[in-house]
């Protein structure tokens, strides 16, 4: 809260808590296993280390504002044109330019909830009303979400899959939404999570937004690619959309070491690929080990896990963190939990099996 004898802020800033680091968790035999933030577990190839290297070389000089090489590197391998993509301080960074691009008083942003806990912060950043529609059944509810349209919706986030549920919308309830919605607002599917999907009901939001200007897809550099430490993302939308984008970019935000190494992981995208394909058999053992230890889940199309503990999430989370397991909790809701390494997912199974027996 201010006062008078300081300066004054946006009221806004008053519902905001001012970020507190996490605690790094360690087990009595000294390991921390990081399962919190969805983060791929292996480290930079080093195809991608290497042209990091080089970039370093170059830092006294600013960074590409227009990110050329970055852009025409992710045209060529989506079989799109330039024009059509937007980059971004990871795709969070696009998220909040889209928002300040349509963001005013009176305008009001659909997303699901629970969902990214960025949507809401972005969305009071950018002066918008922020309309909440509650998932069903750990889903996106669409028929909900086109129920909550008004002539003041300008922008509607699908977050497929969804983080933290790791629940999917499938091809025909999606289309079906779509159709419903006008064409002066904005679908912004936020498909982080898109190499990790193996339902083949889900769909490939660039394949589907070609034919309809007010959707945008949002992929990201930092989950599959292995790059969340240099934040890059990207938006592929019509060119209109993509314009007013670029017209908010906060000047040569993406660095050159990111631009450099995210053109390098795009080459090395078959090495990275094995490794998402480990990941998601990993997340096939951690969900059958979860199922044979008593727990139901909602399936998973990412590469993390939901608990629905309800009121001992933080117990849980307590539990886990003995053990040097840290996850994300949502307190009276549940965990979410990424999946890493055979080890680390050991060490969480080691304690959803002893939390299990004890509850
Ligand atoms: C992790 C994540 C992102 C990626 O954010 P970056 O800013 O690209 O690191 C975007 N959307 C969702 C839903 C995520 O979970």
């Amino acid at each position: 809260m201010s006062d008078a004898n300081t300066p004054r802020f946006r009221s806004v800033l008053d519902r905001f808590v001012a970020y507190r680091p996490g605690k790094t968790v360690v087990s009595p035999e000294g390991k921390s296993y990081k399962l919190s933030s969805n983060e791929s577990p292996f480290g930079p190839l080093p195809s991608v280390v290497d042209a990091i290297t080089a970039a370093g070389g170059q830092v006294n000089r600013y960074p590409d504002n227009g990110c050329t090489a970055l852009i025409e590197a992710i045209a060529a391998r989506h079989g799109v044109s330039s024009d059509h993509i937007a980059v971004g301080c990871g795709s969070v960074a696009v998220s909040q330019m889209l928002l300040e691009a349509v963001g005013e008083p009176g305008v009001e942003v659909i997303y699901a909830w629970r969902s990214f806990e960025a949507y809401p912060l972005l969305a009071d950043l950018a002066g918008v009303t922020s309309v909440r529609v509650p998932l069903s059944d750990e889903r996106h509810d669409l028929a909900a979400m086109a129920d909550a349209i008004t002539e003041r919706t300008r922008l509607i986030f699908i977050c497929n899959p969804n983080n933290p549920t790791g629940t999917v919308v499938g091809e025909r309830e999606l289309e079906a939404f779509l159709d419903r919605v006008p064409a002066d607002c904005l679908v912004v599917l936020d498909e982080a999570y898109r190499e990790y999907v193996r339902d083949d009901a889900v769909p490939d939001g660039l394949a589907l937004r070609a034919d309809r200007p007010n959707v945008a897809v949002l992929r990201t550099f930092s989950k599959a690619y292995g790059l969340a430490g240099l934040r890059t993302g990207f938006m592929v939308a019509h060119p209109v959309v993509a314009d007013a984008v670029r017209k908010t970019y906060l000047p040569f935000s993406v660095n050159t070491v990111a631009q450099a190494a995210a053109i390098a992981s795009l080459r090395a995208e078959d090495e990275l690929f094995e490794r998402v394909e480990s990941t998601v058999k990993e997340r096939d053992r951690v969900v059958g080990a979860l199922h044979g230890q008593g727990w139901t889940l909602p399936p998973s199309e990412a590469n993390f896990v939901w608990l629905r503990l309800g009121e001992a999430t933080m117990d849980f989370t307590a539990a886990c963190a003995d053990a040097g397991v840290s996850v994300r909790p949502f307190a009276g809701e549940g965990a979410r939990i990424s999946i890493g390494l055979t080890e680390e997912n050991d060490a969480m199974l080691a304690v959803t099996a002893a939390y299990r027996s004890r509850n």
